[in-house]
């Protein structure tokens, strides 16, 4: 093999223990792919080219010691809503343009820990609100199956990143579908963990009871030796779980059959693109030749989840960016006084949509508002929970599309942000509900864009859902397609 960023994960891994290719040459091998491309693609808002290729130095220099950390020289993209220390943490927001963390990220730390050679920070919609990454105050980046076509959001960089082999691995972020929609998009592989399962610290808040950590590669295996490094309690984040982390690597080989699987009605009806809908549904049916048992199932609360995920997460947001004011974040703009100060600073700094959900959010967070929007949509949130749970008494994974059609033109939602929203339909309920749910390749349009497959799991069941994936994986051939480029 000429071309060294064509190795999965574990491929590379291999051949680095083996010795036969070196971390400095799989690091340049993926930095001369970003040069060539990056105009074409813009995945990256920062290319972190000469520190990435000392760290492989050092990579090598510890493997030829007799290190074996598990990513021990695998260069990978991270989303620029992760703190990364010395390297310029954005948030795709000009709001903080210039803004160097002094700490990283807990999951981006254990990365690094594990020997990953980060090859830069990854192109988002701003503040990773939106389904298109087109909100991104720098760049917009394009899907690399088709240039004209968004990658996905909000971590549209990290997926387009991935599958145009500009990175091994990236890690997203998932509040609503933000790692899941944008993997399906590009044709790769992406898990949104169970809420709690990966600590949020240092992951720049957005919806802090929706935030998830995820990781995308080009295989499920490489998925699960991402989250293998990540995932696990952490003192620094109170909302992530003390619960033994399984051996995710072990957990993939065993196959389907024993598995139940749930076809949730809700989501399989009109206005779903045809032939997408027509993969899943033969994905569906490939599960049932590999062994499991497909259970038709109801999830009666799905209609909810978009109303109530478009009053839950503006909230949270209204409340998290409340310190992008120019004082404590952020560069100010000095006014007379301090309301002028106030609003040129954030009326300069965000974004339109970023403006658009501080006001939702604070809107349904005012006095004499409160327990009509916020109270009534955490109650409803919990009739959604509830519609997993009583699913997951009778299957133990259910399986459902990503997205209601594959990636759409560059510009096409702009001017519209309901139907942007509506993107998420199938993504929200997982992440209301706080339940695992990865994205896999499962087959292409008729303008050859990639379809996703979702699987969604029982809480902390991750190890279920990937080795539910890499049996389907396995038998088929559509992990292996790359764009032409
Ligand atoms: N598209 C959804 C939103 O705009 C989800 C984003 C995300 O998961 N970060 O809020």
């Amino acid at each position: 093999m000429t071309d060294l960023t064509h190795l999965s994960i574990a491929d590379a891994l291999a051949k680095l223990r083996a010795k036969s290719i070196s971390a400095v040459e799989l690091t340049q091998a993926y930095l001369s792919r970003i040069e060539q491309l990056e105009p074409k693609i813009s995945a990256y808002i920062t290319v972190t080219a000469e520190r990435a290729l000392k760290d492989a130095e050092a990579a090598d220099q510890a493997r030829a010691s007799g290190d074996e950390r598990p990513l021990l020289g695998v260069p990978m993209a991270i989303k620029d809503v992760l703190s990364t220390t010395g390297v310029e943490t954005t948030c795709g927001s000009k709001i903080l343009r210039g803004y160097v963390p002094v700490y990283s990220a807990t999951a981006v730390q254990r990365l690094e820990a594990a020997g990953m050679i980060m090859l830069g920070k990854a192109n988002m919609d701003e503040f990773a609100m939106g389904s298109s990454t087109e909100n991104s105050a720098f760049q917009i980046t394009h899907n690399p199956w088709d240039t004209d076509r968004v990658p996905g959001g909000s971590s549209g960089g990290s997926a387009a990143a991935v599958a145009a082999r500009m990175a091994a691995g990236a890690l997203g972020t998932d509040t609503g579908g933000s790692v899941r929609a944008p993997a399906a998009f590009c044709g790769v592989v992406g898990l949104k963990p169970s809420y709690g399962r990966v600590s949020r610290y240092g992951l720049v808040a957005f919806g802090s009871s929706l935030d998830c950590i995820g990781p995308m590669a080009r295989t499920v295996e490489d998925v699960a030796s991402i989250l293998q490094v990540m995932a696990g309690y952490d003192p620094l984040d109170s909302t992530s779980m003390n619960l033994d982390v399984p051996d995710y690597h072990a957990a993939l080989e065993g196959g389907v059959k024993e598995l139940r699987i749930g076809v949730p009605r809700e989501y399989f009806i009109d206005g779903v693109q045809p032939e997408l809908q027509a993969a899943v549904q033969a994905a569906i049916q490939q599960f049932k030749s590999l062994g499991a048992e497909i259970v038709e199932i109801t999830l009666p609360h799905t209609d909810y989840s978009l109303p109530v995920y478009y009053i839950i997460a503006p909230a949270e947001a209204s409340a998290n960016l409340a310190r992008y004011d120019g004082i404590r974040f952020g560069p100010k703009i000095d006014k007379n006084d301090m309301w002028e100060t106030y609003k040129a600073t954030r009326g300069q700094g965000f974004g339109p949509e970023v403006k658009r959900r501080i006001m939702l959010g604070t809107y349904a967070l005012s006095a004499g508002y409160y327990d009509a929007y916020y109270g009534k949509a955490q109650q409803v949130r919990t009739l959604i929970k509830q519609d997993f749970e009583n699913a997951f008494e009778t299957v133990d994974v259910i399986a459902a599309p990503v997205t209601p059609r594959t990636a759409f033109k560059i510009g096409e939602n702009v001017n519209d942000p309901l139907q942007m929203y509506l993107e998420d339909v199938f993504t929200l309920p997982a992440s209301l509900a706080g339940v695992p749910s990865l994205s896999l390749p499962c087959g292409r349009d008729q303008n050859g864009l990639p379809i996703g497959l979702q699987l969604i799991g029982r809480a902390f069941s991750e190890d279920v859902i990937l080795r539910a994936a890499h049996t389907y994986e396995q038998s088929t051939e559509w992990h292996t397609a790359l764009p032409a480029l």
